[in-house]
């Protein structure tokens, strides 16, 4: 097999990880999983075709988490030379004992059985850290030029976040794994002014994924499609009228509910916060471990799985950081809350037998934490209907495009989401963009409402790149499919009268 790395060298992470993994057993650990890792991150950015930002940065690390009479202890490390990571496994264990005193309650790790050695990359042709800076300005000032000469279009920005994560993880059960994870998220958005209609912003509806560089190249996503459809979207929205606030029912587009499931699903079934472990950055939630089997969370035909196995997914990994496989598994089924994204320490806390493979650090520097698998809704079985078909069932709606901003409690309860593009639905078509939309309502009555959701067809994985979660804070990227989505009697806000403009 050819080398899976373009940065690491393998043999050398072995050796670093054999020697903390020696080092800490003798100074006492009981468990113990070490990670050395590099991540290469570039961002690329155009104002106006012409180039603004450009940064390309390298971050190495060698990290050593422990478990000593039942209490975690880590340490981490820039150095690469086999002695300082021996040193470095003996400081995590010193670190667990320094802070036993202050700790309650031993941590517990659900079981996992030892997966010998992993090899694994998420699929594609080109590295997109490895092409080079003057190819991505091409790409993207043609992306700009080709907006910006449409009458009308006042300045375009285009950028490109490019990701290449390669890391070694190996710990005292016997599980190894060198891993490589390359991602990337393109992005145009243009601004279009009016001496009258003001201004308007709109930007690409194309999704982050785990893809090379052939993803800006038509593979997977048609930008020639989008971009050139872009000025004419955009100043159509410009000139159109501002929505009259009431009760609609929503058609939300894959592009646009993908957000929704994150902020509403997404954080709210991750265990750490349900528990109240996650509290301080906007934590924890309203669906509690005593409403797990119970709590009807939606309508029957909502159905939600958290996986790390999904094709192209950003959270995509076939073993995390705590060494657990990477799982499917069910979140929500016929709209009933019966699971929740767990970690090792979570899930003896919860009685589960193993976790689902949810443990993940942004850095090789921070400590792994409990993070969102892709969260994803799945589309209606057999022949589900399009979302054409679901538009025709609206007498009066919107349908619902892209996402911008929004706003969600720290329970994950109360919500309020705008978007990109929103069409108005009469007698089941479209007839034309409103502007200044907003949608709100509660977790549990929004997904109630939902009665319908399309089929495969309608499917898109769609996500964020960088998920804020922790505190110290860490990112991480993840996809969430979806389906379209019929929602009746939907809260829509006026935005712009809202704002009190
Ligand atoms: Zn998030």
């Amino acid at each position: 097999m050819t080398d899976l790395f373009a940065i690491l060298d393998e043999d050398h992470s072995r050796r670093l990880s054999t020697s903390a993994l020696e080092a800490a057993a003798a100074a006492g650990a009981s468990h113990t999983q070490v990670r050395v890792e590099s991540i290469r991150s570039q961002d690329v950015g155009l104002r106006d075709a012409e180039l603004e930002t450009s940064s390309d940065s390298t971050e190495f690390g060698v990290g050593v988490r422990v478990l000593v009479d039942g209490v975690f202890g880590f340490a981490a490390t820039v150095e690469r030379e086999v002695d300082d990571i021996a040193n470095l496994a003996r400081r995590a264990v010193a670190t667990a004992r320094a802070v036993a005193r202050a700790q309650r309650r031993a941590v517990e790790l659900a079981a996992e059985p030892n997966h010998g050695e992993v090899r694994w990359s998420s699929p594609y042709r080109i590295d997109p850290t490895l092409v080079s800076l003057a190819e991505k300005v091409e790409l993207l000032g043609r992306w700009s030029r080709q907006i910006l000469e449409v009458e009308g279009i006042a300045h375009v920005s285009a950028n490109v976040l490019c990701v290449s994560e390669e890391k070694h993880y190996a710990d005292s059960s016997g599980t190894t794994a060198f891993q490589r994870r390359v991602r990337l998220h393109p992005a145009v958005e243009a601004i279009a002014t009016h001496e009258k209609a003001g201004f308007e912003s709109m930007r690409t509806v194309a999704p982050p994924v785990g893809r090379g560089w052939e993803y800006l190249l038509g593979e997977g996503w048609d930008f020639e499609a989008e971009l050139a459809q872009l000025p004419a979207n955009l100043l159509e929205k410009l000139h159109s009228p501002s929505v009259e606030a009431g009760r609609y029912d929503l058609v939300v587009d894959p592009t646009n509910l993908w957000l929704t499931i994150h902020e509403s699903i997404g954080h709210a079934t991750e265990l750490d916060r349900a528990l109240g472990y996650e509290a301080a950055y906007a934590g924890t939630s309203f669906a509690t471990p005593d409403k797990l089997g119970t709590l009807k969370y939606g309508s029957s035909v909502m159905n939600v799985t958290g996986d790390r196995t999904a094709e192209f997914g950003l959270a995509t990994t076939a073993i995390d950081d705590e060494g657990v496989e990477g799982q499917s598994f069910d979140l929500i089924r016929d709209g009933v809350l019966v699971g929740y994204q767990l970690d090792r320490a979570t899930a003896s806390v919860a009685g589960r037998d193993r976790s689902n493979g949810c443990a993940f650090a942004d850095s090789p520097l921070h400590v792994p934490i409990q993070r969102m698998a892709n969260v994803s809704l799945q589309p209606a079985p057999g022949d589900g209907p399009s979302t054409e078909e679901l538009i025709a069932r609206v007498d009066r709606g919107i349908y619902v495009v892209g996402d911008k901003s929004w706003s969600i409690d720290m329970q994950r309860y109360n919500f309020q989401f705008t978007g990109q593009r929103f069409y108005r639905i009469e007698n089941g078509a479209l007839v034309g963009q409103l502007r200044d939309v907003a949608y709100q309502a509660t977790t549990t009555d929004f997904w109630g409402a939902m009665e319908a959701v399309g089929g495969r067809q309608t499917y898109l994985l769609a996500g964020a790149f960088n998920c804020g979660k922790g505190q110290p804070g860490q990112v991480a990227p993840v996809s969430h499919g979806c389906p379209s989505a019929l929602i009746r009697e939907v809260s829509i806000l006026n935005a712009r009268s809202e704002g009190g403009r």
